[in-house]
């Protein structure tokens, strides 16, 4: 008899918001896909659980971003979000269903909303994963290798649920490429009605303020300049280079710690994690928990007057030398291009 019987599958949670589907979503969904290749054997799907109000037509969306099934749960109780109402359902869906596992945004949502779940299954959780794989040496049952920062970022430890079901996870937005849109797909659509046995709300939501965000969304650009410590004299060089190339500057935390940016444009572990086409890394050493929000930029150039700087063993093209050098040569030759 298998270890885990009657436990199947990878769930991704798609979290919503007044009906708009959170990238984070549709980028776990695809590295599910990945997991289940990955143990052909298993014979797993990939099922996404969608909770909200009126979001079933929602559920093709999903599909065609690689879920095999999709789990509705609407109900008017889940309109906005609720702690209360969110675990209960989503437990629900877990008992009822018995997934191998659940993956979940690392979002303000779901790190508050994973962890209560996985206290009421007694599951374990890994938090703010940043790789997931299947181990290769399991080949009766699909036991994920979840791999996240720790001790302030300095290691990586890789972290295994091996005595309960479903294994979850929380990853971070960003860290894993969406695939995409398949249009001609298609799959199955479950529609779960849980009983809600307290529907009297412990926590009221009276009003939704939408927070204003200013300025540009880092984690939607294709193209972005760093600025690090070693640019702080040069703010306006490295934003004036931004903007020629159609990009944003983002900075590392010393830059957003010395008060000199927003800590909404800071990139790294805890900051955003961007995967533009272009990242342009100035006067930034490369700690590793910058270079853990970066990493996974299709092309990263660094500029650094130090040689020996941590940034160029992964940059893909290096310059030594001063940013206040580099930058306006850099500015003079986007221009002529683009001429
Ligand atoms: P520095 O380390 O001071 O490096 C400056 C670089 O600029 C040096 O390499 C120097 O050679 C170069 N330089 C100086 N002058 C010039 C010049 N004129 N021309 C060219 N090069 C020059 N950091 C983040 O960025 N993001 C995070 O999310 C983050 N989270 C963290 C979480 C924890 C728990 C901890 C402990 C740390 C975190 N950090 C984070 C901080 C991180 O460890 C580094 O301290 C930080 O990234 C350093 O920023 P920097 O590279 O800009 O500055």
């Amino acid at each position: 008899m298998a270890k885990f019987e009657g436990y199947k599958d990878i769930y991704v949670f798609v979290e919503q918001k007044n009906g708009e589907i959170a990238n984070v979503g549709y980028e776990l969904i695809s590295e599910a896909r990945k997991l289940v290749a990955s143990i052909p054997h298993m014979n797993f799907d990939v099922v996404g659980v969608l909770l909200g109000h009126n979001i079933k037509d929602k559920a093709n969306d999903v599909i065609k971003h690689g879920a095999d099934k999709v789990i509705v749960v609407d109900d008017e109780l889940l309109a906005t979000y609720s702690t209360q109402f969110y675990a209960d359902a989503l437990t629900q869906v877990i008992n009822a269903f018995k997934p191998d596992s659940l993956l979940t945004g690392a979002t303000v949502l779901g790190r508050d909303l994973a962890p209560r779940v996985a206290a009421r299954l007694n599951a374990g959780l890994t938090a703010d994963a940043t790789k997931i794989e299947m181990d290769p040496e399991k080949e009766d049952e699909a036991l994920l290798l979840v791999t996240r920062p720790t001790f302030g970022g300095n290691l990586f430890g890789t972290i295994i649920c091996p005595d309960t079901r479903p294994q979850m996870a929380t990853i971070r937005p960003n860290v894993f490429s969406m695939d995409p849109v398949d249009e001609s797909r298609t799959g199955e659509v479950i529609e779960f009605t849980p009983e809600f046995t307290d529907k009297e709300a412990k926590v009221v939501v009276k009003e939704v303020i939408e927070k204003v965000v200013e300025g540009i969304d880092i984690t939607k650009c294709d193209i972005l300049v760093g600025a690090g410590r070693g640019a702080e004299d040069c703010l306006d060089m490295v934003a004036a280079v931004a903007e020629e190339l159609g990009g944003a500057m983002c900075a590392s935390r010393a830059v957003v710690d010395d008060g000199l940016a927003d800590k909404a444009i800071q990139v790294g572990q805890t900051g955003k994690t961007v995967r533009p086409s272009l990242y342009i890394a100035c006067g930034i050493s490369g700690a590793c928990q910058h270079v853990a929000g970066m990493e996974k930029s299709d092309m990263i150039i660094a500029i650094n007057r130090d040689p020996q700087a941590e940034i160029f063993s992964i940059a893909n093209m290096g310059f030594v030398g001063d940013v206040k050098e580099i930058l306006p040569l850099l500015k003079e030759e986007i221009i002529a291009a683009k001429k």
